[in-house]
């Protein structure tokens, strides 16, 4: 069986570990790898490295420390099709999916190669009587970044991109359901020229998350996850004295006012509610018609495209979407489907029991739709996080914005419509972080910065853009004063000709 360790100071180890957790072939059911649980002691060790690498990378200019990114850049764009290819593998989204996650990690690589002026700092010449005010932003040192499954390329590259360009030392624990993307991309970051020991990749589980909060050396927690971790992890991380930004769960909205363009809001809610089986946080899983005979409009339009769904497996170039990442989540969301009747909602489309031929041990869940859910049941406020879409109607605009702004979860939402001031109007009071307007994944580009609110978020800083920048460093302000002609020494400073 194949065995997945850790990649520390340049090199894969084995690791010490006794307990061991299964990686699946999301497509058949078999178990294809086995990742090891690092020791306290272990992730102590890579620490250590980190540390002194960060020492020497801390000094290296920042026109250099760009370089070493554009070759990293450059070298993860030349392993693509390998990188997705295995994501896929293990993950289960198709392998255009797979491509797009280490695509979006690249784009934050990209920005963080725009270090040199984006950590330029700040200068008031003249604050007062000869005096100069100059703020620096110092990197933190050795800094960690927690990730989960559903995305192992992206959500690792937005965190050690953005902490490697400001001269920290980055540990990376990834999900252990997927490790091999997040070892490779730090592999490769040692073949592209970046320094060893810089970035190390320590897969485990509770006990080295605990471990990593706990660290005295580690200044910086950056995690994300499901929102009882993220606040789990945001809390141990703070009472311990280190910066932490815990990205969790979420239960998107796509708000559809009755003069929508239907047929092209149908297709951009089938791509945003299936796509990757459903397991992305920016996934639409609600979608809220509003007004009198809205939602048959939307069905109208919206049946077909669902009945053309292919689901297969995530090799198969033709399928939308592919198995889900594990047994235990597969049933988790039947059981959710299952519970969603219970509570009086219409089943449109059965999910449950879904097998493909040939793979049937496969993690496969089909496409559903549930008509008629209201905001008293449990299933609307829970994430369900698969191929699951839920319409809850709504009498008018305020009931709609009441939705997502009164759900416990705050990271993304979508407007479609073709009024402007309506637009508008709900970008404005909506209680969301990301909001869409007929955009139904608005996902910030690497320039702005990612983060929802409410219980989708705990900590104040987003992720990449000038906010990951910003959480990553630490301001040093220097006031200066020259004073002319007091030392003998003035004459030399500034001859006179
Ligand atoms: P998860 O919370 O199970 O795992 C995330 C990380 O936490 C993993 O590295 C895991 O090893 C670790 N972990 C798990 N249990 C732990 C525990 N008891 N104590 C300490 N650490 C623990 O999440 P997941 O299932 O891998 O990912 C899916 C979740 O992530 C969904 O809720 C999704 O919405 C969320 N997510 C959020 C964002 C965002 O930016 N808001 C982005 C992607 C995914």
């Amino acid at each position: 069986m194949k065995q997945i360790g850790h990649f520390v100071d340049g090199e894969r180890i084995k690791g010490d570990g006794d307990h061991y957790k299964d990686i699946f072939d999301p497509n058949t059911g078999e178990v294809q790898a086995q990742v090891v649980m690092a020791t306290p002691a272990e992730l102590d060790a890579a620490v250590k490295s980190a540390e002194k690498a960060q020492k020497d990378w801390a000094q290296v200019n920042p026109q250099k420390r760009s370089r070493v990114l554009f070759a990293y850049k450059q070298l993860v764009e030349a392993n693509m099709d390998d990188l997705a290819a295995m994501l896929s593998s293990e993950h289960g989204k198709v392998l255009a999916d797979s491509r797009g996650d280490v695509m979006r990690g690249i784009d934050v690589i990209e920005f963080a190669c725009g270090i040199p002026h984006g950590q330029k700092g700040e200068h008031t010449y003249g604050a007062g009587p000869e005096i100069d005010v100059y703020s620096l932003r110092k990197p933190l040192g050795v800094v960690a970044g927690i990730t989960p499954f559903n995305f192992p390329a992206m959500i690792p590259m937005w965190m050690f991109g953005m902490a490697i360009a400001t001269g920290n030392a980055c540990i990376l624990k990834p999900s252990e359901k997927d490790p091999s993307v997040p070892m490779r991309l730090a592999e490769l970051f040692v073949e592209a020229g970046g320094p060893v020991g810089l970035l190390q990749c320590i897969n485990g589980d509770k006990v080295i998350v605990d471990a990593i909060c706990d660290h005295p050396t580690i200044k910086a927690v950056s995690f994300v996850g499901s929102s009882d971790i993220a606040q789990y992890v945001y809390a141990r991380a703070t009472a311990n004295g280190k910066r932490a930004q815990c990205m969790g769960g979420a239960k998107n909205h796509g708000i559809i006012m009755p003069d929508a363009n239907m047929d092209q809001a149908a297709k951009d809610i089938l791509g945003a509610a299936y796509g990757s089986a459903g397991e992305r946080c920016m996934a639409l899983p609600v979608v809220v018609p509003v007004g009198e005979g809205t939602a048959e409009k939307f069905l109208e339009a919206f049946m077909p495209k669902l009945e053309a769904m292919t689901v297969g497996t995530s090799n198969d170039a033709e399928a939308d979407y592919g198995p889900v990442v594990t047994q235990a989540h597969k049933e988790s969301i039947e059981a959710n489907i299952d519970k969603a009747i219970k509570e009086g909602a219409t089943l449109l489309k059965d999910g449950r029991g879904f097998t493909l031929q040939g793979y049937e041990d496969g993690f496969f869940v089909g496409p559903t739709l549930l008509d008629d859910v209201t905001p008293d049941m449990e299933t609307y406020h829970d994430e369900i996080f698969g191929p699951v879409l839920q319409i809850v109607r709504a009498k008018n605009f305020e009931e709609a914005l009441a939705l997502p702004s009164e759900h416990q979860y705050g990271n993304g939402v979508a407007i479609f419509t073709q009024n402007g001031r309506v637009a508008r109007e709900f970008a404005d009071r909506v209680e969301v972080g990301m909001v869409g307007i007929n955009v139904p994944i608005p996902v910030p580009v690497a320039y702005h910065s990612f983060g929802g609110w409410k219980r989708s978020a705990f900590g104040d800083a987003n992720q990449y853009g000038m906010e990951g920048l910003r959480f990553y460093t630490k301001v040093k302000t220097v006031t200066q004063r020259w004073p002319k002609g007091e030392t003998e020494d003035s004459a030399f400073i500034i001859p006179r000709f």
